[in-house]
């Protein structure tokens, strides 16, 4: 058997085929970062547009890859949630054209589950394992039980750590630096902060600091950057396309209030799958994915914390934590094997934009 899977929840056009021997048979990614960058940020009709062009060639281009037809797919796996309706809504219909055209199933896909199972995929992942999901929309802690089956552990209150890395790094114009001009905004302060040589100059604050909870915040990071920033552009006269010249310690010192936050939250969640029993003590896992997880210094920062409560840390490798149509081939066939979510009757399948892991287990604890 050979699971198909489309990927179009945000800006990149994914497809990839699996198959039930776990191999990767093909893939292809269609990455619209470029065009965005030209405007400043993700514009919902030309993201849609541009999954609409090219969305039929990656498709067949994959197929052809692995010298397949429609006719050697199981099942076709696509995103429907959660995402942008005008991307997913790209990806449902082009998904549904190809079941209804060569009679497959659908096995409908949660953007943010495949994020967290394809793990599985490279490594011997078993139930139940905490994940910790950093992305351009998300940012969440949860113990994954089983397919479909997740208990929040904490959320963002308000933004994503990859929203902020974006919106920070065109503030501060990282990419007039060749260097930097066709990478992500998170990409972007990683190389930035990693030329960084007195990141201790800016002092910023650790948010949620006193909550006993496992929800992130990082809207106040956000503001205390841009204020930074403001004050060394009035400093030093910065006009038009300049970068202050303590960009890179800047950089430095979000990644590192970054990252002692999203450790000490993962922390608060360890301390509360143990008391919950909610992760076995021969079973401690923890699963980093999302785009922000190819981040070294946050995923080091992890494997510290990781080293001293015992728990094993996994990611995806690069590729496969920013989205992709493999993870999405890969949550097909998995529910594929299992029986699950085998839709036939394509006309109850909808998009979703907004779609929670589930109900947070601890909220607002001080
Ligand atoms: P979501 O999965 O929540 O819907 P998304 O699909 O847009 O959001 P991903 O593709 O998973 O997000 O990740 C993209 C994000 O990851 C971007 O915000 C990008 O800046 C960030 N990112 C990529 N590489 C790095 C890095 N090395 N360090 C920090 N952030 C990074
Ligand atoms: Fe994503």
């Amino acid at each position: 058997h050979k699971i198909l899977g489309i990927e179009t929840s945000c800006d990149d056009t994914g497809c990839a085929v699996i198959n039930d021997k776990c191999e990767l048979l093909s893939e292809s990614l269609y990455s619209q970062h470029l065009i965005h960058l030209r405007h400043g940020g993700i514009i919902p009709d030309v993201a849609q547009d541009l999954h609409r062009y090219n969305i039929e060639p990656i498709v067949s281009g994959t197929l052809q890859k692995a010298k397949l037809t429609m006719s050697d797919i199981s099942a076709i796996a696509v995103t429907l949630k959660p995402g942008l309706p005008l991307s997913l809504a790209i990806g449902m219909k082009y998904a549904k054209h190809l079941a209804r055209r060569h009679n497959k199933p659908i096995i409908p896909v949660h953007h943010m589950e495949a994020h967290a199972l394809v793990a599985r995929m490279q490594y011997n992942i078993r139930f139940p394992f905490l994940v910790l999901l950093i992305s351009g929309g998300h940012c969440l802690l949860a113990v994954v039980q089983d397919i479909n089956k997740f208990k929040l552990l904490g959320e963002s209150i308000d933004c994503a750590p990859g929203e902020i890395f974006d919106k920070v790094a065109r503030r501060m114009k990282l990419k007039n630096v060749p260097e930097y001009s066709k990478i992500s905004g998170g990409q972007a302060v990683e190389l930035a902060a990693a030329k960084a040589t007195n990141p201790n100059m800016f002092k910023l604050p650790l948010p949620l600091a006193e909550y006993k909870d496992c929800n992130f915040s990082f809207n106040g990071l956000k503001t205390s950057v841009l204020l930074h920033h403001h004050r060394k552009e009035v400093e030093h006269k910065i006009v038009a396309d300049e970068l202050i010249p303590e960009v890179n310690d800047l950089c430095a010192a979000m990644l590192m209030a970054t990252s002692k936050h999203l450790v000490h939250r993962t922390q608060r969640a360890m301390e509360f799958c143990h008391k919950r029993n909610l992760i076995s003590e021969d079973n401690k896992l923890l699963v980093v994915s999302g785009g922000v997880a190819c981040n070294d210094y946050i995923f080091n920062a992890l494997s510290i914390l990781c080293n001293e409560t015992n728990y094993k840390i996994f990611r995806p490798s690069h590729k496969l934590c920013t989205d992709n149509g493999v993870m999405i081939a890969w949550n097909g066939l998995e529910k594929w094997k299992r029986n699950i979510d085998i839709v036939t009757n394509l006309d109850s399948l909808d998009i979703e934009a907004v779609s929670p892991l589930g109900q947070n287990l601890i909220s607002n604890v001080k």
